[in-house]
């Protein structure tokens, strides 16, 4: 098995970034494993911050590295709290206080439609010139009221109305295949397929 560096010490993402890696003999190793500094995030966009963290991590391993970004952009709020997603509500992170600052900006909101969006860029090397990146979007619509104990960050206030559930209120293996997350790690193994690593 070839060896990735993932530039995230989030054990849910890595295991579903394995699942989707294993068939292309790749086996991804969290950062962690190799001391690599955390790396600023400071873009306006996820794919910069996705590409750097990436780069960082490619650094620091001299190995191939995949980095991700990702968050929830507002349509009412003019696509906030996107990259700022996870300080929305100030530092230290906290999803309780994200959440609190979402909801009352949307009291008075008649359209509370949302989406969760994710980039998840791969570089062979430090330098790469041509890193694969994909992207997924994931959309719903921000409920006034918290439902369900499953997910995390803006779950419980991510209304799919599809599902009629929140994103917190889906069984897991559901998440993990109609994600954003999900979406864009299916369209990086499609470029994977046509650009082997
Ligand atoms: P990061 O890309 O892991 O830094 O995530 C950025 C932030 O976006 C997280 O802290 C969450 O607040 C939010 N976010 C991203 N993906 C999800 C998700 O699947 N569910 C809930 N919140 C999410």
């Amino acid at each position: 098995m070839k060896q990735i560096v993932i530039a995230s010490n989030n054990a849910g993402k890595i295991r579903e970034i394995a699942a989707i890696l294993a068939p292309f003999g790749v086996e991804p190793v969290p950062q962690s494993q190799f001391n690599v500094p955390e790396a600023e995030e400071p873009y306006p966009t996820f794919v910069e911050n996705a590409l750097t963290k990436a780069r960082n991590a490619a650094r620091h391993t001299g190995m191939a590295a995949l980095a991700d970004d990702s968050g929830i952009c507002v349509e009412a709020l003019g696509g906030a709290p996107g990259v700022l997603s996870a300080r929305y509500g100030g530092e230290p992170k906290s999803d309780e206080r994200n959440n609190q600052k979402l909801v009352a900006a949307l009291a008075s909101e008649k359209n509370r439609r949302a989406y969760y969006y994710a980039a998840l860029v791969l570089v062979r090397h430090e330098n790469d010139p041509q890193p694969l990146i994909a992207e997924g979007v994931w959309h719903g619509e921000v409920a006034l009221s918290a439902r369900g104990a499953g997910g995390f960050g803006y779950d419980p206030y991510f209304f799919l109305p599809a599902q009629g559930l929140t994103a917190a209120e889906l069984a897991p293996e559901l998440k993990n295949k109609i994600s954003h997350r999900a979406l864009a790690l299916q369209r990086l193994a499609l470029l994977l397929g046509e650009q082997p690593l």
